[in-house]
């Protein structure tokens, strides 16, 4: 199922892909901060938010 991973701050997508990916990876992708607002994102599963996409049909 596809994902996205969102800062919880500003909302800036962080990651988007149909892999499952944990976000410590996610997080060392953007070195450790968000670039939109520049906060720092710790391995902490609080600091970002998962959100399954939800494919409409038709
Ligand atoms: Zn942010």
């Amino acid at each position: 199922m596809p994902q996205t991973v969102v800062c919880k701050q500003c909302g800036h997508l962080l990651y988007k892909g149909v892999e499952l990916k944990p976000p410590t990876e996610i997080i060392q992708r953007n070195g450790g901060v968000c670039p939109r607002c520049g906060r720092k994102l710790t391995f902490r599963i609080e600091d970002v938010e998962i959100i399954p996409i939800v494919e409409e049909a038709g």
